[in-house]
């Protein structure tokens, strides 16, 4: 998702681009795809500031994505209901249990807010999107090319699985796997998740408890995620944490008993200290990060693609960038910065 915005805010801002990416699952393909900063909770903080300047960003980014593919990515401005208060009551509507119950039939809950504003989008179709926009602009993505680190001290060149490859500037977005090369603090938050198929535009709405999130697709599936386990890469998913989300979700919303479960997986949110992403010049005169974008890297894509691409291609800097520099981890001897894993 990161990376492959980025390249395409690039060249279209000129410059001659190409990304090289080792296939792994990646978390975007792995997501619920919530645009969610006020649901998330995000608040005032310079996180909250990006993730609603990005979500703004999504409807316009959402057509221009779909025009570049060809392809439906199923953005939806459906907004996110919370159930109870959760002490979020800025930006949202009231529902009281009559508008609750004409607006989500059958819920288990008797009142909550409603943010209007927030959606979601099928993470799985923008990937399929991403990627063939990359072939309609003619932006080449080597798949099956795994970055093993710097190729010589400036990072002028980088050691890779198909031998040395050039560049004037890297931008390293490699999601959990961030810190495979470079000292910087970005670690894998595992996340359960299951998808049931009930009947299409049954449910019109996100539902983002405490305990639970539903998130319905156009074709009728609906995404109930996720748990949140520091379990490295440890793949799989296991029966008792798959249960407790199908319990939640049936809890909210009874009548999703009456439909099967269709598919369960997992993924790893790249995750920093602070929980927040590292956006802009990195540790190396040739390298800039996008990585660390933790739950939000959907919300915050088009932001990050928009704000560091102006970023690079015109020297200057952006302000809602400047909190998001890798440098705040240094003072906690968390990150050594120079110290590139691979260039001992
Ligand atoms: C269960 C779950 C639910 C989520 N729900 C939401 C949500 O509702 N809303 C939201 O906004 N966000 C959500 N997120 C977070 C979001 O998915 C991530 O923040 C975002 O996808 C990160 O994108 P990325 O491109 O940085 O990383 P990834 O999508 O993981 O991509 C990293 C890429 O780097 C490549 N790579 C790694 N190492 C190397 C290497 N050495 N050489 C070459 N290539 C390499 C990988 O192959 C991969 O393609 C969720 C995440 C999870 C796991």
């Amino acid at each position: 998702m990161i990376g492959l915005s980025i390249a395409i805010e690039l060249h279209q801002g000129g410059a001659e681009v190409f990304v090289l990416d080792r296939g792994d699952s990646p978390a975007t393909w792995a997501a619920a795809g919530m645009l969610a900063p006020q649901a998330e909770n995000l608040g005032d903080s310079p996180l909250g500031q990006l993730g609603f300047y990005s979500r703004d960003l999504w409807p316009d980014w959402a057509k221009k994505l779909e025009k570049l593919s060809g392809l439906n990515i199923d953005y939806q401005a459906c907004g996110i209901f919370l159930p109870g208060n959760q002490g979020r009551s800025a930006e949202g509507q009231w529902w009281n249990a009559q508008v609750l119950q004409s607006q989500i039939p059958g819920i288990n809950v008797q009142a909550g807010v409603w943010f209007p504003q927030e959606g979601c989008v099928d993470n799985r179709l923008v990937f399929q999107a991403l990627k063939r926009a990359c072939e309609h602009l003619g932006i080449p993505v080597h798949r099956g090319v795994t970055i093993f680190g710097p190729g010589d001290p400036q990072l002028q060149t980088v050691n890779t699985s198909s031998g040395v490859i050039a560049a004037d500037l890297f931008v390293l977005a490699q999601g959990s796997w961030s810190g495979e090369w470079l000292d910087i603090p970005v670690y894998p938050l595992k996340g359960q998740m299951l998808a049931i198929q009930a009947e299409i535009g049954q449910l019109k709405t996100v539902i983002f408890s405490e305990s639970t999130y539903i998130v319905p697709r156009l074709d009728g599936r609906i995404v109930v995620g996720a748990t949140q386990e520091w379990a490295g890469f440890a793949p799989g998913n296991s029966e008792p944490e798959i249960s407790t989300l199908h319990r939640s979700a049936i809890d909210l919303l009874p009548w999703l008993a009456g439909y099967p479960v269709i598919e369960t997986w997992w993924g790893f949110r790249p995750t920093t200290p602070d929980q927040s992403p590292m956006i802009g010049e990195g540790p190396w005169p040739h390298l800039c990060l996008a990585t660390g974008h933790h739950r939000n890297g959907i919300l915050l894509a088009p932001a990050t693609a928009y704000l560091l691409s102006q970023q690079i291609l015109t020297g200057k800097p952006e302000a809602l960038l400047a909190p998001f520099s890798w440098k705040r981890f240094v003072k906690d001897g968390l990150c050594q910065g120079e110290g590139a894993k691979g260039l001992q």
